[in-house]
């Protein structure tokens, strides 16, 4: 074969490769007894956007060649920032009537991982939880040493007064009374990169009127939050206590890795037959390394979309 012919044929190789590796992201914004009858058809329409929104955002650092790590940061921030979920702007107060927020962010390449838990004044606290993965030697601070790393990388503190909502907090004071107004929609993504690497991350207000100082799931690691590039990038939304103790995340990755099971089965399994019976509510969504997608949950809604590099995308509330 002539040497022209020959560098042609490798390149063509190359590109081939380069295509067929696929990549995408998954988000949700939280799962719950989410009903069509609670909606009109604005707000509807207005989580769909939102959703949208985050997922174009990660999608295009994807596309780009971007890491996995930097489009979930991409798509969780702008979750946080949008005052319909409970997370960032628009975390849930908790029995004093302060916010507390958590997060955790892993990649799955070298399994490093960061968490923030109990901020108060961090405007993303995604990206402390980002922070303290690549700066520090730990993988989780709280509170006041959180957003001492913070200011001292040289960020901004926000005032508490950023994360107050009137609406919010009319609902806070009826579910004193009620304790019926529960507010979901803890937000998360996970994401496969053109490198084959996966990043999960999950940032929320926790639940409301939980007592303060308590930590919820989501920025414990194998319980909110997992990834590792053997088997899948996991993010999970719902009764945070339920996800602990049954390491929801790291669960369904070792039914992968160990058993075989894929994505569905394994996460399927954890939600129903482990959780549901004894009343732990919530979802899941993940990816695996070659791009297939998991977005389930036993409530009856679960705010959620994908965008994958075959083109298919879609966001959803709903269960059909
Ligand atoms: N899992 C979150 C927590 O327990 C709440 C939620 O996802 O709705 O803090």
């Amino acid at each position: 074969m002539k040497k022209s012919i020959f560098i042609y044929y490798l390149i063509g190789i190359i590109n081939m490769m380069v295509a067929q590796q696929k990549f995408g992201i998954v988000v949700h914004g939280g799962a719950g007894n989410i009903l069509p009858e609670h909606f009109t058809k604005e707000l509807e329409q207005q989580y769909h956007q939102a959703l949208s929104q985050a997922l174009n955002a990660g999608y295009a650092i994807l596309e780009k060649g971007g890491s996995a790590v930097d489009a979930v940061t991409a798509a969780i921030k702008i979750l946080e920032d949008n005052p319909l979920f409970n997370a960032g702007k628009g975390s849930v107060y908790n029995q004093n009537g302060q916010i507390e927020m958590d997060a955790s962010i892993m990649e799955g390449k070298e399994m490093k991982a960061g968490a923030v838990a109990g901020v108060r004044r961090i405007k993303n606290p995604i990206e402390a939880a980002k922070l303290v993965m690549e700066q520090t030697p730990h993988v989780l601070l709280i509170g006041q040493g959180a957003e001492k790393l913070w200011t001292s990388k040289g960020f901004e503190l926000v005032d508490t007064s950023y994360f107050y909502d009137e609406k919010q907090f009319q609902k806070w004071k009826e579910n004193q009374i009620n304790k019926k107004n529960q507010k979901h929609g803890t937000v998360g993504a996970v994401a496969l990169d053109k490198q084959g690497h996966l990043a999960a991350g999950t940032s929320t207000g926790g639940m409301m009127n939980k007592m303060p100082g308590r930590v919820g799931d989501s920025p414990i690691i194998g319980a909110g939050t997992y990834a590792c590039d053997k088997t899948s990038a996991i993010s999970c939304t719902g009764h945070g206590e339920f996800f602990i103790r049954f390491a929801v995340a790291h669960n369904i990755h070792s039914k992968m890795l160990y058993q075989n099971k894929t994505l569905q089965q394994a996460t399927h399994e954890v939600l129903f037959d482990e959780l549901l019976p004894v009343g732990g509510n919530g979802g899941v969504i993940g990816i695996d390394k070659n791009g297939n997608i998991v977005m389930d949950f036993n409530t009856t809604g679960m705010y959620r979309g994908f965008k994958l590099s075959d083109g298919s995308n879609g966001t959803f509330i709903f269960s059909k």
